[in-house]
């Protein structure tokens, strides 16, 4: 299936000027039609009223407009609320909203399902059902403005369910989509990419001019231990990780989520230190969501904050996380809060190279009609 809103602003542009242009459409139209894909959207042509009725019918017709479904809806005591999307094809994902101040960072899916099977992560006891699509990923920002409380947010973390950089075409779109200021506009800088570290991806997000944040979900300071926690480790060794990270040249987070008696020893503390600090890194600690392994337990909350300090009394960055959301098992165990916005930067960032997506198409299905 293929849409327009699979398309980069300058494509989806391209498109429908050809297409008003055939219609014998005056070139103002275009400028009403574009904002209602991403800046100001529309759940279908036909709620875009500024625009003539014979025109909305066409554009329904020529160029429907896909939604996601929310499907379930859980809101926290402590504000974090939990979305699951009904995709067109059935299959479901998640993304968590948490409000923190002003701040209001969304959680996003990459994958339905997830390949990787890391040992305390329940997305990956699913497996991978299937890569979403570019708007799919979009989508799930693009979807809150929708919603009757009209959310934008702030910040994106690609912290829910897949590994975004296996499913890098089309995430390379929806950094654009998300990023780009004639779609959802949200700065660089408060989109971060959190991967266990693909290598071919990580090369490729290298390569973006934008400064997109990078995530690396490390949990172990050593290869044997990281091997037990994560199978990924087995194709891409920690220290070509560590390699990929500092030719990537651009300040870096390291998730770690605390398991006790497994990763947060004395010995770990020092071997986590020794990585962390020649890569400049920011440690992120993070109690382990129950709900990924029945076996693993996490690491208490002082264990925690002992261990926090520790990594800063040998010269590491590091935060302790609470855990949001817990009392509605938020992204499937999986949420998190990712520090973001390191310098408090909030403009939108000049976005370079824009991708062309090949292949454009029309959708003969409607999911909302
Ligand atoms: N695949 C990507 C992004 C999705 S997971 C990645 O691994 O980075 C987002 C973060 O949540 C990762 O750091 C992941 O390791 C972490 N996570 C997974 N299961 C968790 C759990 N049960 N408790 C806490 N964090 C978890």
């Amino acid at each position: 299936m293929t849409t327009i809103l699979d398309l980069p602003p300058d494509a989806a542009a391209a498109e429908l000027g050809t297409w008003l242009a055939q219609r014998g459409e005056p070139a103002y139209r275009l400028t009403q039609l574009l904002p209602r894909l991403w800046q100001r959207p529309v759940r279908r042509w036909s709620d875009a009223t500024e625009l003539p009725a014979a025109l909305r019918g066409a554009l329904d017709d020529a160029w429907p407009l896909p939604g996601l479904e929310p499907e379930a809806v859980e809101r926290s005591a402590d504000g974090t609320e939990k979305l699951l999307w009904r995709l067109p094809d059935g299959d479901a994902v998640e993304s968590v909203l948490i409000p923190e101040g002003a701040r209001r960072t969304l959680c996003i899916s990459s994958q339905a399902g997830c390949p990787l099977r890391c040992a305390f992560c329940a997305t990956g006891t699913m497996g991978l059902h299937r890569n979403l699509a570019a708007w799919e990923i979009a989508a799930q920002v693009r979807e809150m403005a929708l919603r009757p409380e009209s959310v934008k947010p702030t910040n994106v973390v690609f912290m829910g369910m897949g590994e975004p950089l296996l499913n890098w075409a089309a995430v390379d779109t929806a950094l654009t989509l998300l990023n780009h200021p004639a779609a959802l506009g949200i700065g660089a800088r408060h989109i971060t990419v959190s991967t266990v570290g693909i290598l071919p991806g990580l090369a490729a997000l290298a390569k973006r001019p934008e400064q997109f944040r990078l995530a690396v979900s490390l949990h172990a300071p050593t290869s044997a231990l990281r091997l037990t926690l994560m199978p990924i480790e087995k194709r891409y060794p920690l220290p070509r990780v560590l390699e990929a990270v500092r030719v990537f040249r651009r300040r870096v987070t390291f998730e770690y989520v605390m398991i006790e008696g497994v990763n947060d020893r004395e010995e770990d503390l020092a071997a986590l230190a020794r990585i962390a600090r020649p890569a400049g890194a920011l440690v992120n600690l993070i109690p382990l969501h129950p709900g990924g392994s029945a076996t693993l337990v996490p690491t208490p909350a002082r264990r925690i904050a002992a261990f926090a300090a520790g990594l800063r009394r040998r010269g590491v960055e590091a935060v302790a996380r609470r855990s949001r959301g817990l009392d509605i098992a938020a992204a499937c165990g999986q949420l998190r809060v990712a520090r973001q916005e390191v310098d408090g930067e909030v403009a939108a960032q000049p976005h370079g190279g824009v991708h062309q997506a090949a292949g454009v198409g029309r959708r003969a299905d409607h999911p909302h009609t």
